[in-house]
């Protein structure tokens, strides 16, 4: 993998797109100063000691935030007649560097257009930078729910479905790429032109355009499916031995109504989480979203099993608290407790909890995290004491072996279905302006099926 930061542009046409800018959006709608590029050149990488070791990838020499969707087309359009590149930001809590301006020109930071549109029966529309918890929240207030969010829960709508896969919610409707039409309904996108604006798409001409970090068109507003409400609770189990909770996933994920979320971790990963009294210390953690009507029968679950349940807490901001906890989010608080000792891998599969022991051999110190997942059995994040990326890549044959499917994260080129995104890219951008250094092919095993 290349590590090269890309060239930086000519500083006289950063200075001529900052004055065309200043024109068309006002002078608080973009900045050159240093404090401002600096922030918008980094991401969530520190959580990947792979890229942590290639940092700094790139540095914003300019950085506009549009206040709605039509100044996003507006700057965009300028973008392209000075040919500065420009890199999408919603939260930047992507943590590979995908939205690290490898190229430097411009970052287009989403953090004001945030509005949300128009909630409907069955639909909501927000703006790019909405946070994913104000669009929750919003839903709540007409009786509804979003079907799936990520634990980054103040990460932006925007940036969500274009680099996020899935979270609270996936256990029921899958994962991002895999509900065509479902999840995003439709997209207003803003392809590379000079005459930048927005074009509404819907079902799978919109589908196209998730999860290829905007290389092919950015994505100004989006419409996301909503559900009814339900009235959802915390559950906090603990367990002397985490191959009981383990084993207990696929049953409790398989109440009715589904949960929003199962996650379980053994006693290291659950004691780095924020301390709370119900992840009591050296215990194996178990933490559902369930549905009330469902409490009694995962009770009777959990107890079956050997474990204790410690606390049941209703409500948004309890199940929140969950939600945050699940996904990448333990790792995140493992390499709190433990600065710089762990890296982790994506991985699923039935024999994540059917093979756990030998999964936990193949890399020294290893531990799982675990998730319940829709499809493919359960999934999760196995993390390790990091020995080098070499170290790291000579597992993966065995996690084939064991039958347990993996995705190497650390890297950022946009690794699902590359080619389709090339293609597109190559209609509607077509001098490679958008997020310029993340449409190559990589050369490491990702995992991910092409
Ligand atoms: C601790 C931790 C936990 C995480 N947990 C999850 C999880 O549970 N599930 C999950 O899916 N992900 C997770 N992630 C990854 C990431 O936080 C999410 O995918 C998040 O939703 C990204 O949103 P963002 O607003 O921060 O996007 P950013 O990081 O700003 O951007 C993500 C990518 O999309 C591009 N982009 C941003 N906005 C747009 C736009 N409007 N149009 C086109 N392209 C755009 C960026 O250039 C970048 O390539 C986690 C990350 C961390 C650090």
């Amino acid at each position: 993998m290349s590590t090269e930061t890309l060239p930086a542009v000519d500083t006289e046409k950063i200075t001529a797109l900052a004055a065309e800018l200043r024109e068309l959006l006002g002078d608080a709608a973009v900045s050159d100063e240093d404090a401002a590029l600096e922030r918008v050149s980094v991401d969530g990488s520190t959580l990947s000691p792979v890229i942590m070791e290639k940092l700094p990838l790139g540095r914003a020499q300019l950085v506009v935030y549009p206040p709605n969707a039509e100044a996003i087309a507006i700057a965009i359009g300028a973008a392209v007649r000075h040919g500065v590149p420009i890199t999408p930001r919603g939260k930047g809590t992507g943590n590979y560097g995908q939205a690290i301006p490898m190229s430097g020109g411009m970052v287009l930071d989403m953090s004001k257009a945030r509005a949300i549109v128009e909630v409907g029966d069955g639909f909501l529309i927000a703006e790019a930078g909405a946070p994913m918890i104000q669009i929750e929240q919003a839903a709540n207030k007409t009786g509804q729910q979003v079907l799936m969010f990520p634990s980054t829960v103040q990460s932006s709508i925007g940036g969500f479905v274009s680099g996020g896969s899935g979270g609270t919610g996936s256990i029921k409707h899958g994962m991002l790429t895999s509900i065509v039409g479902g999840y995003v309904r439709s997209i207003d996108v803003v392809h590379a032109e000079s005459d930048a604006h927005l074009l509404h798409l819907t079902g799978a001409d919109a589908h196209v355009y998730l999860h290829n970090y905007g290389v092919a068109g950015i994505i100004a507003r989006v419409e996301v499916a909503l559900e009814p409400q339900q009235p959802w609770s915390a559950l906090y189990a603990s367990f002397d031995d985490f191959h009981d909770s383990f084993n207990l996933i696929r049953a409790v994920a398989a109440l009715e109504p589904t949960p929003r979320l199962v996650s379980t971790d053994g006693p290291t990963l659950a004691d780095a989480l924020p301390s709370d009294e119900a992840l009591p210390a050296g215990k194996a953690s178990l933490r559902v979203i369930l549905d009330d009507s469902t409490i009694e029968a995962a009770t009777a679950l959990i107890e079956g099993a050997g474990g204790t349940v410690e606390a049941v807490r209703p409500g948004l901001q309890a199940t929140m608290k969950l939600s945050m906890m699940s996904y990448n989010h333990p790792i995140e608080w493992l390499q709190k407790a433990y600065p710089g000792v762990y890296f982790h891998i994506e991985v699923g599969g039935d024999a994540l909890v059917d093979r756990i022991d030998e999964v936990h051999e193949i890399y020294p110190g290893a531990m799982l995290h675990l998730e319940a997942m829709a499809q493919g059995g359960p999934g999760g994040m196995l993390a390790a004491p990091y020995t080098g990326e070499a170290d790291m890549l000579a597992g993966f044959e065995r996690m084939r072996a064991l039958g347990v499917g993996y995705h190497n994260p650390h890297q950022w080129f946009v690794d699902y279905e590359p080619e389709r995104s090339a293609a597109l890219a190559a209609i509607t951008d077509p001098l490679g302006l958008l997020n310029p250094g993340k449409l190559l092919e990589p050369d490491v095993d990702t995992g991910r099926k092409r």
